[in-house]
Formats: structure tokens, sequence, C-alpha cells
């Protein structure tokens, strides 16, 4: 298979028997691409036991997100970077910024298409997305929001948005889309809190949107609706209730590795696509949980390839409910997210690859 070709796989289809394998190599391929061309990784995987050649998924040695926030990963020439998105952060110290060349750019683009396309069908469809216009016009860096709403505006068109610039409802945009599309099938996007906070308006002006036939996609943390006590079933029912669509699709990703993203299937669980997987780990030992069990997890991609990405351990808690075998009948490992991992257990699991230690080699 030529390295991209998997792009045109049933990205639910591969059972875990196929998939394995082919994923181990991949990796490992891109493992030996990342030593070779950046610096900074040969240097810190120099610091560690293993991980260069791995016989199995576990073995393969995952960096921690927080070093795109302390280093400047990349395996690319400095004119080769084509986009650099950055994380959400309040000082610059917590900002991750990940590299992009066209060709991991692009990659992330088909594999997001080749993802969505099964839950949201061919067509694109009428969106309204969940944000202010300025989310994606204010360049100057591109904010995982902003590199979020552009990635899934592919599904879109004529997107309209939904909120002003000082994130409340612009009823006027709403109404007419609502109008415009009535009976229709349409897309809404937002990420989890924006679209939360229109259910809260919608509720407090004791109003509802009467898109039916209509699929609302979300994604983003979920801290800040935990700390008002909202679970995802309180929240797609309020969204079904309030929007009136049929369908809700959470999904989990992060701008460590956009493109691979995992979508919630109608029975509730998120599922890995072909072009990714997931790991969950003890966050003491670092030894991996078996299924069922909560541990940190840690995401593997294929997509990276103008940075060392593609094998990382977050700061998301987390277990896997199975493989293969989910009611919904796709393919993969499918799983739950449960939150953010405390500080102090993050710190024990990973300072092994703090890069200020692999300097002093
Ligand atoms: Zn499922």
């Amino acid at each position: 298979m030529s390295p991209v070709s998997f792009i045109d796989e049933p990205v639910y289809g591969w059972s875990a028997g196929r998939k394995r394998p082919w994923l181990l190599e991949q990796l490992n391929q891109l493992t030996r691409n990342h030593l070779e061309r950046c610096t900074d990784y040969r240097r810190l995987m120099d610091s560690v036991e293993g991980g260069r050649h791995a016989q199995t998924l576990a073995d393969l040695y995952p960096l921690s997100v927080r070093l795109f926030k302390q280093n400047r990963l990349l395996s690319i020439d400095d004119d080769e970077v084509f986009r650099v998105l950055t994380s959400s952060g309040t000082t610059s110290q917590q900002v991750s910024r990940i590299y992009l060349d066209r060709e991991t750019a692009a990659l992330q683009s088909k594999a997001l298409v080749k993802i969505m396309q099964p839950w949201l069908g061919r067509q694109r469809l009428p969106m309204l997305i969940i944000d202010h216009p300025g989310v994606i016009t204010e360049r100057s860096s591109f904010s995982a929001r902003g590199a979020g709403i552009q990635g899934m505006m592919v599904f879109g068109r004529r997107p309209v948005y939904a909120l002003n610039a000082d994130l409340s409802p612009n009823w006027g945009a709403i109404d007419e889309f609502v109008e415009s599309h009535r009976g229709q099938p349409i897309l809404l996007f937002g990420f989890t809190f924006m679209v939360w906070q229109l259910l809260q308006a919608l509720n407090e002006e004791g109003r509802s949107l009467a898109l039916h036939d209509g699929v609302l996609v979300h994604s983003g943390g979920w801290k800040k609706l935990q700390d008002q006590a909202v679970d995802n079933a309180t929240f797609k029912a309020r969204s079904q209730h309030l929007f009136g669509v049929d369908r809700v699709h959470n999904f989990y990703g992060m701008v460590e590795q956009v493109g691979s993203v995992f979508v919630e299937c109608e029975r509730g669980h998120l599922h890995t696509p072909l072009f990714a997987d997931l790991l969950i780990r003890d966050a003491q030992t670092g030894n991996l949980k078996p299924n069922g069990e909560t541990g940190i997890i840690e995401v593997l991609s294929v997509l990276p390839r103008s940075y060392p990405g593609h094998v990382l351990l977050t700061e998301d808690r987390g277990r896997i409910l199975g493989e293969d075998d989910c009611a919904c009948g796709r393919m993969g490992k499918y799983f739950e997210v449960l939150g953010r991992v405390p500080r102090a257990e993050v710190r024990g699991c990973s300072d092994t690859v703090e890069p200020s230690k692999a300097e002093e080699y």
C-alpha cells in the first residue's frame, strides 16, 4: 500500500486483526521519519529506553502533549511550514504550536472528510455555525477553534454564523437560517461550550428552533460544562428539544492531531477511525490498562507527517468500552472520555520525557 492510500479504505471497516499490524508499521515508519528530521524529537527519544522500533502499539513511546507547549517540534524546514495551529491557552507558555506542511494539512482535511462522511453524507448541507465570524478571520495565529470550524466547513454550504462578536446570539441570522431551510437537512456545528451557551439563551428567551432533519456536530472540552454539572445525556436532550435536531454527535479530537477525530455513534460511544487508535495508560506506572478501566488517554494517528505528533499522551482521562463489537456495527475501539487528568497525575506519568532532562544527556 502506498503511504497514503489508506485514506480510501473504509473508516470503520477494519477489525483489530487487520488494523493493528498495519497501524504498527505506519507508526514505526513515522517514528523513523521524525527521528531523522526532528532534532528535538531525536534528543527526547535518546533519553528514554525503547520506542524506536516498537513490537506492539503499546511499545511506541508517547510524547506528552505538553511538550508542544514548551518546544518547537517540527520535522520540516522552516520554509515548508504552511500553517501553524495553536491551542487555546491564557498565556503563551500554555499554547501548543503545531507546524503543518502542505502534505500534512491536506492529509488532515482528507481524513476528516472520510471520517465525517458516514455521519453526514456526501452532500454539503446548509450550515449554521455556532460561533462568530471573527473566529476564522483573525488569522494572525490560527486558533484551534478557527481551525476546527474551517475543517468542518467542507461539509456545509452557505455557512451562517449564529453568534455576534460578543458571543451573544445573532437572532436575526438564526431566524433567517431556520426560515429559509425549513424541512431540509441541515448541519449545525460548534464547540460544545458555545453550543451550550446558545441553548441557555434559547431557554431563557423561551424559544426553540424547528431545525428538524438537522444534525448537530459538536466538539471541545467538557470542563466548563462539568463545572455546571451538565453531562452528555443532558446536553443531547436539550439540543434535541431546543434545536429540534434528530441527531447529535459529539467528537473527541485535539489540535495536536487535527483530522483524526473520534465521533460518537448512535449508542453514545466514541469510535476510533482507521487512521487512529487509542490506548489507556495507568497514571502512575504508565502501564496499559485493560478495557473497562479508567486511565490516561494516549492517542495514535498516522496523519502527523510534519511534526512528531503520531503518538501522544493526552491530559484526558477515559476508558475503552470495547473493540469491534459496538452495537452500532462499526469496527474499531469504542470509548468514553471522563474529563481532565489532575495536574499531579500528569506529571507523574510523563516527566521522563521532559526536554530539560533530555538536555542533560
Ligand atoms: Zn458504536
